[in-house]
């Protein structure tokens, strides 16, 4: 156990060195927040696979399910711990991933007083873990902190453009005061941070009712109902596949760069595009119908990710077209839906 309180009188007691110095373990033990969520899975999927690491995970399973990492229950390098990361945690690790918060508008609309505590006070939790064990802590910020952009695409110099008293403020303002918090933890505690801004990202596993538009288009598609381009339809994101996302997040995570970084797929496409490629790709039957848009849509999004280029040697690989394929098979089987494909 840890002596906090030679780490309050600044002595430089075994407390002040990472674990990993102290125990001489040959695994590396990592926390992963939200790791039965559909990013937090993959990412667990790919520090399990090999042998080398630990993992634990907390999660409160608001938007994860057991399901997501049912593979690796019963694994003795794997400890899945049912916990809301707005309370403390008390755990000894070397690195700590925090993903955990809703990451869909529906979900983190529902009850915006917790998303934002879930930012705010969950954030902190880690940070003050990742200080009391001297852990490395990477936090998975949204490209979101840059609201609706004036800038096109958007670098990580762009300070944003967002809404403070808005419906999706919770979420967007949320991310931005835990980068704060991180980067004081830095400055003032000497914690090693990662930030990572995440842009739009899909593939299997993703909630299939989540409302996210990937998923929305796909399993409209593949039940036969007409697809939901909200207005104006012009919109654009750029969508990069989990697989690309998880190699960046650990690359920011060795790596020596604070950043803040983007970790995205400049490929940049309308609602409608994005429509017209789910119905060349997986349901060529489909349909779609204009409807209703939410407040404070942004109009466009698409990340410069010459930073993770230069600094992590990252670009992603899978391409759209490769993407909503791998996705609409794992919707296809959980929807039960195998014969009804190639309609
Ligand atoms: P997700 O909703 O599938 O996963 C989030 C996980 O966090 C879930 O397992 C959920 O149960 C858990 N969680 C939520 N609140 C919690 C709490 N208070 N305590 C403990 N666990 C809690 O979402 P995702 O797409 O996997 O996103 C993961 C992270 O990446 C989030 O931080 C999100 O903001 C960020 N992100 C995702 C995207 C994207 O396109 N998917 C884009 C930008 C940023
Ligand atoms: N914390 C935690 N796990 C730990 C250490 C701290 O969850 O192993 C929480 C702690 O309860 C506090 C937050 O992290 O609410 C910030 O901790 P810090 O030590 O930075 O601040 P303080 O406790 O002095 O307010
Ligand atoms: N969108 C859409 N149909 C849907 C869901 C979303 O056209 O059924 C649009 C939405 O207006 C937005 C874009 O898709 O412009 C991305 O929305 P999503 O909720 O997936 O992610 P975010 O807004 O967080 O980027």
């Amino acid at each position: 156990e840890q002596n906090t309180s030679s780490q309050e009188n600044g002595s430089t007691s075994v407390a002040r060195l990472p674990l990993s110095k102290i125990i001489k373990s040959p695994r590396k033990r990592i926390l992963v927040t939200g790791g039965a969520g559909f990013i937090g899975s993959h990412l667990v999927d790919r520090l399990m696979e090999g042998g080398h690491n630990e993992v634990i995970v907390a999660d409160n399973f608001f938007t994860g399910t057991k399901d997501n990492i049912r593979r690796w229950i019963g694994h003795p390098n794997f400890e899945l711990i049912r916990h809301d990361v707005t309370n403390p945690l008390l755990v000894e690790v070397d690195q700590i991933y925090h993903l955990a918060c809703p990451a869909s508008p529906i979900f983190y609309k529902y009850n915006p007083v917790k998303t934002t505590k879930t930012n705010v006070l969950g954030t902190l939790n880690m940070l003050g873990l990742a200080k009391r064990v001297r852990a490395r802590f990477l936090l998975t910020s949204t490209s979101e902190v840059y609201g609706d952009p004036l800038e096109h695409p958007q670098t990580e110099e762009y300070w944003g453009n967002v809404n403070p008293i808005g419906v999706r403020s919770c979420y967007d303002e949320g991310k931005r005061i835990a980068e704060t918090l991180a980067f004081d933890y830095h400055r003032q505690h000497g914690v090693e941070i990662r930030v990572a801004r995440i842009f739009n990202t899909y593939g299997p596993r993703m909630n299939i009712d989540d409302g996210r538009v990937v998923s929305n288009f796909i399993a409209q598609a593949l039940r036969g109902e007409e697809m939901t381009v909200q207005v104006p339809g012009t919109q654009t994101r750029s969508f990069c596949y989990v697989s690309d996302m998880v190699d960046g997040l650990i690359r920011l995570m060795e790596g020596n760069d604070t950043g803040p970084i983007n970790l995205g797929n400049p490929g940049e496409f309308t609602m409608l595009e994005l429509a017209a490629r789910v119905k060349e790709l997986v349901v060529p039957s489909a349909s779609w119908r204009m409807v209703d848009n939410t407040p404070d849509d942004p109009r466009k999004r698409k990340p410069d990710i010459s930073k993770a280029k230069a600094i992590l040697g990252w670009e992603p690989k899978v391409t759209l077209r490769e993407g909503l394929p791998l996705m609409a098979a794992d919707f296809q089987e959980r929807l039960g839906l195998t014969d009804k494909k190639q309609q």
